[in-house]
């Protein structure tokens, strides 16, 4: 063997599997070679600085893949080159062998760093070989779980002052895969086609696309077996703390993670989950890889509260397909989610602008002029805004802020009602629409 197929096939040392004539030829070759001795010695030291203590079993297909990739960057090496583009791919091997340590071992830095047993890697290693097997033999999952919010309003919202809230989730991954999302006062569906939100209350039936935003966070419920990459990913990107550990079959996994979002000003902070700071334990099966259940607690100054609590999952039981629609009561019908307004009176201005507008507005018992600011309320939410804030008198309008992940903005107000009392909130205000067109989002 030479120096350069030596320096080629060196990370080669690193993979279990390999070819035990081919490691044998390395190791005779860089006990009597100084310069490959050296680079080894490098190499080894590089990956055990990013990888203290974890033991890896790389999934045999990921292995190969980063292993080919390998193979066409040597191809451009040729000796007599000057020295540092000699060092280059050295760099790159390094690099190479890094990346497959870190794509198996997932999140290796969040680790705990205390488990010096290995097991959490090991636990990883195998879920991700697994776990992706998981999801093609279940059919169906009905999970049963309860919020803290309320029972009306959007699927997002929590808040330790609201009593815990029912809801469930029904799932078909029989292809095309069927959704349902409930709480007693809203459902969000999706029949393989269109998601669907239906407000019994106030007779609102809103039809959207594929990807509309009637759920949000949730979503990951839908798709246990992806549970796992969508919380390393999140984790990646917002520095969170994941642990993992194995005991009797199961396997516990645990995020804490900080308040995404701008808080600057903190009013949306602890109003959804992505919007606090919180800690997830979801536990899986070992053996099956399923979800088995999942705890949210919200932690503000030194205090935990439990905001979302899975109570039980049932995979493969009989759901009847008529819980993927939904009939709406006579003279209902459903009203498409059309976000292509226009209104040049309500774009190119300011939120704050927009609010004075439309309490002024308001104050002139005019919702007509301007109806495309309406245009997110149906029929009967427009009636009792009309009633309730028509002949308003405005006391103060404030500056705008955005807050949390909210796309729009929320502008404080303080009004009298023609019935005297005086209200104070916020105006959430969005233009996140094709005109830029601000539209009232919520807030009365
Ligand atoms: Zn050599």
């Amino acid at each position: 063997m030479n120096c350069n197929d030596c320096k080629n096939d060196m990370h080669e040392l690193f993979d279990e599997s390999a070819d035990k004539s081919l490691i044998a030829s390395l190791k005779n070759h860089i006990e009597d070679c100084q310069s490959c001795s050296a680079e080894f010695d490098e190499m080894q030291n590089v990956l055990t600085t990013l990888h203290p203590e974890i033991e890896i079993n790389a999934p045999l297909l990921l292995k190969q893949n980063i292993f080919n990739d390998l193979g066409k960057n040597n191809i451009n090496v040729k000796e007599g080159k000057v020295k540092h583009m000699q060092f280059s791919p050295f760099i790159k091997r390094v690099m190479a062998v890094a990346a497959v340590i870190m794509a198996i071992a997932i999140s290796i830095f969040f680790f705990d760093k205390k488990d010096t047993s290995g097991n959490t890697a090991k636990a990883a290693s195998s879920f991700f070989e697994n776990s992706i097997l998981a999801n093609d033999l279940v059919k169906n999952m009905i999970i049963k779980f309860s919020v803290r919010t309320e029972p009306n309003d959007n699927f997002e919202l929590i808040g330790t002052e609201y009593n815990m809230v029912e809801h469930t989730i029904i799932k078909s991954f029989d292809k095309p895969e069927k959704w349902r999302v409930e709480k007693p006062g809203r459902i969000v569906l999706f029949d393989g086609n269109n998601q669907y939100l239906w407000i019994p209350e106030i007779k609102e039936a809103v039809k959207g696309p594929k990807n509309a935003g009637f759920i949000d966070w949730m979503k990951i419920l839908l798709d246990p077996s992806s549970i796992l990459w969508k919380e390393e990913a999140e984790a990646k990107s917002n520095s969170s703390k994941i642990t993992m550990k194995e005991s009797k079959g199961k396997l516990y996994v645990t995020i804490t993670s900080k308040a995404q979002g701008n808080f600057l000003n903190d009013y949306m902070k602890n109003k959804s989950i992505n919007e606090s700071d919180n800690r997830r334990e979801y536990v899986f099966d070992n053996k099956t890889k399923l979800l088995k259940g999942l705890k949210i607690y919200l932690l503000d100054k030194k205090k935990e509260t439990l905001i979302l609590n899975i109570e039980n999952i049932d995979y493969d039981v009989a759901i009847d397909p008529s819980v993927f629609a939904i009939t709406l009561p006579a003279g209902v019908e459903w009203k498409e989610l059309g976000m292509a307004v226009t209104n040049e009176n309500f774009s190119n201005i300011t939120s704050k602008r927009a609010a004075e507008l439309i309490f002024a507005a308001m104050a002139r018992n005019d919702f007509d002029s301007n109806k495309e600011v309406w245009e997110q309320f149906n029929f009967i939410t427009k009636k009792i805004i009309e009633s309730k804030y028509g002949g308003l008198q405005v006391i103060k309008i404030g500056e705008s802020f955005k807050s949390g992940n909210y796309p729009g903005e929320f502008i404080p107000y303080e009004i009298k009602l023609k019935d005297g009392t005086i209200r104070r909130g916020k105006l959430a205000l969005r233009n996140d629409n094709s005109n830029k067109v601000w539209m009232v989002d919520g807030g009365l």
